[in-house]
């Protein structure tokens, strides 16, 4: 890549260098971060290009849970026209557009628009993040709900809290990571130590798979389909077995996990900005 043009003014020969250093483009970046997670890049993956090209030089880096519009928009008003996000950015698990583009969905298309308006590049880092050793999520939410000192070393999805109740736990939960809308399930004094927690949407079969444990009384989650596990606990407490559920929320479940991947990203990227973008909790409580 050139460094610097050569141009002709009037006859004299200068020499104008067009930039301190030269732009990383995206998929550099993304090399750089396969060659530096500490496990080998697995594919199939959703850890893949969503939108935008590739090739394009990159400004700033905006790292995020969830690439939601109102996160796009400030990502590219704060100079940043790479995004790393750990979810989908068209609403399910591939990011395939195809079903709504033949629906001819206007919220998608808006949203396209913008992307391509501001040559936005969008890629995902989910499952290699995931893979990181210790998991980079459950690395970053341990720290933000200062439970490191809890931690099970052989189970970092464990933990043994000092004696507590099922309310206060959820209210403990809901400071710390300043959740709106936290709910949980079960029955609010049930006294308990033993807490799990599988955050984001692990599905119904592994979250059941871990409340059936002996060292899960209460079981962290971001989200769950209402009539699975949500139905399990409600039975569970019914039959006075001593389980809980708290629900979280998807983003704020493992959003922590983000700001601690934008920490790590800023260890190996110094050529260009790296910030993290909270995307905001979407639910709110009628006042
Ligand atoms: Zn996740």
């Amino acid at each position: 890549m050139k460094r610097e043009w050569i141009a002709l003014i009037a006859g004299l020969a200068v020499i104008v260098p067009m930039h301190a250093q030269h732009k990383p483009i995206a998929r550099e970046i993304v090399d750089r971060i396969q060659k530096n997670v500490g496990v080998p890049w697995t594919t199939p993956t959703v850890d893949t290009f969503k939108a935008g090209n590739p090739d394009e030089p990159i400004t700033g880096i905006a790292v995020t849970m969830m690439a939601t519009l109102d996160v796009l928009e400030r990502a590219a008003a704060a100079g940043s026209n790479f995004v790393i996000t750990h979810e989908p950015t068209f609403y399910n698990h591939l990011d395939s557009t195809s079903q709504l583009e033949k629906q001819n969905d206007a919220v998608l298309a808006a949203k396209q628009k913008f992307i391509r308006d501001h040559h936005l590049v969008i890629w995902r880092f989910h499952d290699h993040w995931h893979m990181h050793k210790p998991d980079g999520i459950l690395l970053g939410m341990t720290h933000a709900l200062g439970w490191e000192k809890f931690q099970n070393p052989e189970n970092q999805h464990l933990f043994t809290v000092p004696e507590t109740t099922l309310n206060d736990l959820a209210e403990n939960v809901k400071h710390k990571l300043d959740v709106r809308a936290l709910r949980a399930v079960g029955d609010p004094h049930l006294k308990l130590t033993k807490v799990g927690f599988l955050p984001g949407a692990a599905g119904s079969a592994r979250q059941i798979q871990m409340l059936e444990g002996d060292d899960v009384e209460v079981l962290l989650i971001g989200e769950t389909p209402e009539w699975e596990t949500v139905e399990y606990v409600a039975d569970a407490a019914t039959e006075h077995k001593r389980k809980g559920l708290i629900i979280i929320g998807h983003v704020k479940s493992e959003q922590a996990g983000m700001e601690e991947c934008t920490r790590w990203l800023k260890t190996f990227i110094h050529d260009v900005p790296v910030q993290f973008i909270a995307t905001p909790e979407p639910f709110w409580l009628p006042q």
